[in-house]
């Protein structure tokens, strides 16, 4: 029986697909924070169960050979690099085998990680990494709170600062981070900006437990390309006092072209409200991907990693096979990046987007990129397809390529049977989920009536090094 504080000596076998050490000892199997396989630790038990316990790394015995040192001081405490302490090389790997083993435990799906196809099993590629793991995102939302001045005592009159930073691995408490190496420096650089006019205005941080301050997040987004920045507080209050200041702070950090304000008076943890407001610049910024020009507003969805979105939509097109001729359905398009990136290779694109300013964005990009053969519609994908209309009045063509996007969550079954029942001759599904992806492929492969798909390409791309996340695009064709 084991118990809590209990110390055992552990040797790490696996990860979960979160990216926590697996080991086993006295018949347990142990979950382990910041273990990485091949260390030998002592670990201390945090939470018993019937068979399996979570624990804690006391000391590590012995280290792997893949361990690295972490890059971040703050990776343990953050959490939102679980791999950080794992060589990139073994990211790599890891990543493949979660893709792999959703595929065959969920989707039922024979599967292989090596290059020879061995009877009918389906290949998943080797992830296609990063020259440079880090550095690599181009938006963050961070937390802003009051919290105790570190090393200070915890008596009464403690003093409290306000603070930008991350939650600490599944909790709301607040560790301050300036500069979290997964995003660009200059990001510190705002976040000094911007601290300092909360300070000298006083204005205040929101407490999540009264529902009482002003401040929730501060949002960056820069594009790569321009290197032009969005800066966009969000707030629970219609306004922020001395917007002037803030503009004024805010504007004299090279490259800031953009700042707005988000209102969110909700309590939970949706971090962006509904309303948007410009106090300079246009309310978007712009960037360039794949040749093209793209603006991006607040609340729209743009890839987080510019340098492997250029390989992930190179993937999808190439999935796609174009040859001019195809009608095209981009479904979840968001701004209308793989819409665009494939409209000149195809006859006529149609990209369905759920979020409003997104759809906004995505007609002005087709238009900024001289792209007339790409037609954008707001709605749920699942209702528009399955109602057969884009809007009162435009009927759905059937498509011959099909692109499927959707968030963590896949797509809808009404969607998939939809989808089956246009049988596009291509279905092109680029995921951020191995699990919901496995889930729906399965689906797919089971098809409905005589359509079915069989899976003919499984290509992973790292587009979030250092944390468990792994994009997968995927090609279906009829079986
Ligand atoms: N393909 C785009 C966006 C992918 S993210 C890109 O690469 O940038 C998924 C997008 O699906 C988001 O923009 C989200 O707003 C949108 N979305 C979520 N649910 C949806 C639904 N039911 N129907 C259509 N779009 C949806």
């Amino acid at each position: 029986m084991m118990n809590k504080n209990d110390i055992v000596t552990v040797t790490i076998e696996d990860f979960t697909r979160d990216g926590e050490g697996i080991g086993r000892a006295d018949g347990y199997t142990l979950f382990i924070k910041d273990a990485v396989i091949g260390d030998t630790v002592r670990a201390r038990i945090t939470r018993p169960k019937k068979t399996y316990a979570y624990a804690r790394v006391e000391e590590i015995l012995e280290p792997s050979p893949d361990r690295v040192k972490a890059a971040c001081p703050e990776a343990r405490r953050c959490g939102g690099c679980r791999l950080q302490e794992l060589s990139y090389e073994k990211q790599l790997v890891f990543k493949r085998k979660v893709v792999a083993d959703a595929l065959s435990r969920i989707g039922k799906f024979p599967v292989c990680t090596d290059s020879e196809e061995r009877d009918g099993a389906i290949e998943v590629k080797p992830v296609a990494g990063m020259a440079d793991p880090f550095r690599y995102r181009n938006k963050a939302q961070y937390p802003i709170a009051c919290v105790p001045v570190r090393g200070d005592g915890t008596g009464e009159h403690r003093e409290m600062r306000i603070e930008a930073g991350f939650y600490a691995g599944r909790t709301h408490s607040l560790i301050p981070v300036r500069d979290c190496l997964l995003t660009r420096e200059v990001n510190a650089s705002v976040l000094d900006a911007f601290l300092r006019y909360m300070r000298e205005n006083s204005v205040t941080a929101y407490d999540e437990k009264t529902g009482r301050g002003c401040v929730r997040h501060l949002l960056i987004r820069e594009g790569f390309s321009t290197g032009e920045l969005l800066v966009c507080p969000v707030i629970n209050a219609e306004s922020l006092p001395h917007p002037d200041r803030l503009i004024r702070a805010l504007s004299a950090v090279p490259g800031v072209r953009s700042i707005c304000v988000n209102i969110n008076r909700k309590p939970g943890n949706v971090i962006l409200g509904d309303v948007t407001k410009a106090l300079f610049g246009d309310p978007f910024i712009t960037d360039q991907l794949g040749g093209l020009s793209f603006r991006i507003s607040p609340r729209s969805f743009y890839q987080v990693n510019p340098v492997q979105t250029e390989v992930l939509y190179r993937e999808a097109v190439r999935a796609a096979g174009l040859t001019g001729k195809e009608t095209v359905f981009d479904l979840y398009c968001g701004i209308g990046t793989i819409s665009l990136s494939m409209a000149k290779h195809a006859k006529e694109v149609y990209g369905i987007e759920i979020i409003p300013d997104a759809v906004r964005d995505a007609r002005e990009n087709a238009e900024r990129n001289g792209i007339r053969n790409a037609h954008f519609y707001t709605g749920a994908a699942e209702d528009l397809v399955a109602r057969g209309e884009f809007e009162r009045g435009v009927p759905c063509p059937r498509a011959d390529v099909v692109v499927l996007d959707p968030p963590r969550k896949g797509c809808d079954p009404v969607l998939i049977r939809s989808v089956l029942l246009m049988a596009p001759e291509r279905i092109v599904y680029v995921s951020c989920d191995p699990a919901t992806l496995a889930r729906d492929l399965r689906l797919f492969a089971d098809g409905e009536g005589d359509v079915s798909y069989r899976i003919q390409l499984i290509q992973p791309v790292d587009m979030f090094p250092e944390t468990s996340h792994v994009e997968t695009v995927c090609l279906l064709t009829h079986s």
